[in-house]
């Protein structure tokens, strides 16, 4: 990592040193320019006879001449110059991107690996102890409750991954009419299944349509409802409400975790951001969710925004502005 800040700043340094040469090479150009036109003027004034009646005109047409050639000089440099520049910021952006390009995806490619290392290793050794021992039928489904609760991460990760390629390359998303109300309803169906120490504080307005991708909308739900129950103490109850407001379709998933700081409230939203250190954290994650959220969310017309719950905890509520029509 150190290296190859060193290799970026020595890089920048070069690029600016470089681009110091050439503007100072210009004007050099510049100068030299001028200095030959004055010298060139002054030999052909010495050259004037002074006794020639024209003599005052022929002076004021060669200093005419002069300045003519200076402004040319003077106009040509300052084009130059404005092309280096705007060339040279273009270079300067288009390297830095790719740079910060580079950063986020060794970013992605670490937390990936992290991320997917866990599941296998406690999938694999679920599997291999229900193969070599035979256990009684309390543990068997224990371990096989465990084994999926691996898989379903996984394969939430797994979609995660592949939905921020995909829209990050612009691809198009479906967009039907959709029960929303019945996607909120089978999103938390699974998660009281999976979590049934949690109390579920559920309100539901029926048939809420809305328009866009069922699947890209269940990863929306998805992601909010894994962190409501990621980022609070277990057995504390987790709320999902959906309403028609107004013309909106408002839905709002609220937690009694620790809640998010004032501070760190516009940042969740980065890609990869995740709060505190590697040292701090005591929780899994990648920090896409969120970032797949709100680009979900922009995507329909929505707009997402994080609360403080009472009396602690989080709400996010993501505002449709535009459902179904
Ligand atoms: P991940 O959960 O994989 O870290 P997210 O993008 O879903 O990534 O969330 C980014 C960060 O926002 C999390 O690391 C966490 O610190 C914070 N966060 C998200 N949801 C909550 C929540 N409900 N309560 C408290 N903190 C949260």
């Amino acid at each position: 990592m150190n290296a190859k800040r060193k290799r970026l700043l020595n890089i920048t340094l070069l690029y600016w040193l470089l681009l110091l040469y050439i503007v100072a090479a210009l004007v050099f150009w510049y100068l030299e320019l001028e200095e030959q036109n004055l010298q060139m003027i002054s030999h052909r004034i010495s050259e004037l006879v002074h006794d020639d009646p024209s003599y005052p005109e022929k002076l004021q047409a060669l200093w005419s001449e002069k300045q003519r050639k200076s402004a040319q000089y003077l106009g040509e440099g300052v084009v130059f110059l404005a092309v280096i520049i705007i060339g040279a910021v273009f270079m300067y952006r288009a390297v830095r991107r790719q740079f910060a390009l580079q950063r986020q995806q060794e970013n992605l490619m670490m937390a990936i690996t992290h991320e997917l290392k866990t599941p296998i290793a406690v999938a694999k050794l679920n599997l291999e102890t229900l193969q070599r021992h035979q256990l009684d039928e309390t543990k068997r489904q224990k371990l096989i409750q465990m084994t999926l609760q691996e898989t379903n991460r996984l394969n939430a990760l797994a979609g995660n991954i592949l939905v921020s390629a995909q829209l990050e390359e612009g691809k198009s998303f479906a967009r039907e009419e959709i029960d929303f109300s019945d996607l909120v309803k089978n999103s938390l169906s699974e998660f009281s299944n999976r979590h049934p120490d949690r109390t579920w504080n559920v309100s539901l307005q029926e048939d809420t349509e809305l328009r866009g991708d069922p699947l890209l909308l269940t990863i929306l739900v998805n992601n909010l409802l894994e962190n409501a129950i990621k980022y609070s103490p277990p057995g504390s109850p987790v709320g999902c409400s959906l309403q028609k407001a107004g013309g909106q379709v408002v839905l709002r998933i609220s937690d009694a975790g620790a809640g998010i700081p004032q501070t760190e409230k516009g940042r969740i939203f980065r890609k990869f951001y995740r709060l505190g250190s590697e040292q701090t954290r005591t929780t899994k994650g990648t920090g896409l969710g969120l970032y797949l959220c709100r680009k979900i969310a922009a995507d329909h017309h929505a707009h997402i925004k994080v609360t403080d719950n009472t009396p602690h905890g989080s709400v996010f509520t993501v505002k449709f502005e535009k459902p179904a029509h």
